[in-house]
Parts: C-alpha cells; structure tokens; sequence
C-alpha cells in the first residue's frame, strides 16, 4: 500500500525500461486524473518506440525512451501540482482558504478563459496530445 498523495518517480526510464501510470506517479483522486495521466503515458510511449522502430533504432535503447520521460514527466508534474493544490485547499477549513476555495470555484464556473484552461490541463489537451489520442 502507498499513500494517495503526490509522487512521482525521479526518473521514468533506464535501459530497456520505462515506468508509466502508478509507477511513474501518483496523486490524490480529488481530480479523477490518475488513470487518464497513464493512459496519455501509454500512448505516448507507444508512439515514441513506433518511431523509432520506424526509423530502424534500438527502441531500448536509454536514448530514445528519454524521449518519453521528457514528454511525459514535465506534463504529469502540471497536474500531480494543480491535483495537490486542490487537495490542500481542499481539506482545509482556515477561513481565508475558505474564502479563497469560494472564489476559485466561482470563477471555475464565471470566468470562461479559466474555466476553459482547467478543462483544456484535466483532459490532456495542453501540452503535447499523442497521436494515437487526437485519433478519438
Ligand atoms: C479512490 C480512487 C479514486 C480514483 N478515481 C479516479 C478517477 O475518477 N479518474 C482517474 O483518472 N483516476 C482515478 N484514480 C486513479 C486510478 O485508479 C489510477 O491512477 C490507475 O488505476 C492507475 O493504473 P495503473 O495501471 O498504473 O496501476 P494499477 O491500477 O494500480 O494497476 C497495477 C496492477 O498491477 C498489479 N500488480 C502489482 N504488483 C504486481 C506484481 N508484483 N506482479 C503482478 N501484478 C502486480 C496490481 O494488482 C494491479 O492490478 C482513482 C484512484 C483512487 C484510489
């Protein structure tokens, strides 16, 4: 067992191995984000390794799975952050966090270029989408 908090692996990769999902990372399922995080880890790894196999490389090699982590780890670390951030805010009751949970939410559902952003970093379209993803 491991706490439902914010983890993530220092590094996804090594010679002829690479994390993804829960491996990778972790994080409170405050934002549902988890599993759609390792599906994203999945379809990207899948595309790295099918270039490359496309280009005749070794798709072990360190090299071109540092492909993926690159990809990968800096767009899980934006959510694990914004997930963490919710679950700070929202497992406290000192009354300015009450009052700044308020706002947030009010703006969440008002403000359409904030409201628009959350979904756009919830549901993987900021960043890099994998192919195999933009398919759907
Ligand atoms: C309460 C809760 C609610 C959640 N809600 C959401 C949600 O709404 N949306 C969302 O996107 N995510 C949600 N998540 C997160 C999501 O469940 C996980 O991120 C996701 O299941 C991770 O998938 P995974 O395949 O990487 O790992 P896992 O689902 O943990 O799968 C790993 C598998 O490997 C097996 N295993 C482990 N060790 C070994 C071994 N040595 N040999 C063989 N098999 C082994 C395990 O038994 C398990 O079946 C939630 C999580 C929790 C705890």
């Amino acid at each position: 067992m491991f706490p439902v908090q914010l983890m993530q692996s220092n590094r996804y990769v090594l010679p002829r191995l690479a994390l993804i999902g829960d491996a990778a990372h972790c994080c409170h399922p405050v934002g549902g984000q988890g599993l759609n995080m390792g599906i994203r880890d999945a379809a990207a790894l899948a595309q790295v390794l099918q270039e490359a196999h496309n280009q005749g490389e070794d798709i072990g090699d360190l090299q071109i799975l540092k492909r993926y982590e690159s990809w990968r780890k800096q767009e899980n670390l934006a959510i694990l952050g914004f997930t963490d951030l919710l679950d700070r805010i929202f497992s406290n009751d000192w009354l300015p966090i009450v009052v700044i949970r308020r706002i947030g939410l009010l703006m969440l559902q008002k403000v359409k270029p904030v409201k628009t952003y959350a979904l756009q970093l919830m549901t993987g379209l900021k960043g890099r989408t994998p192919e195999i993803a933009q398919r759907f």
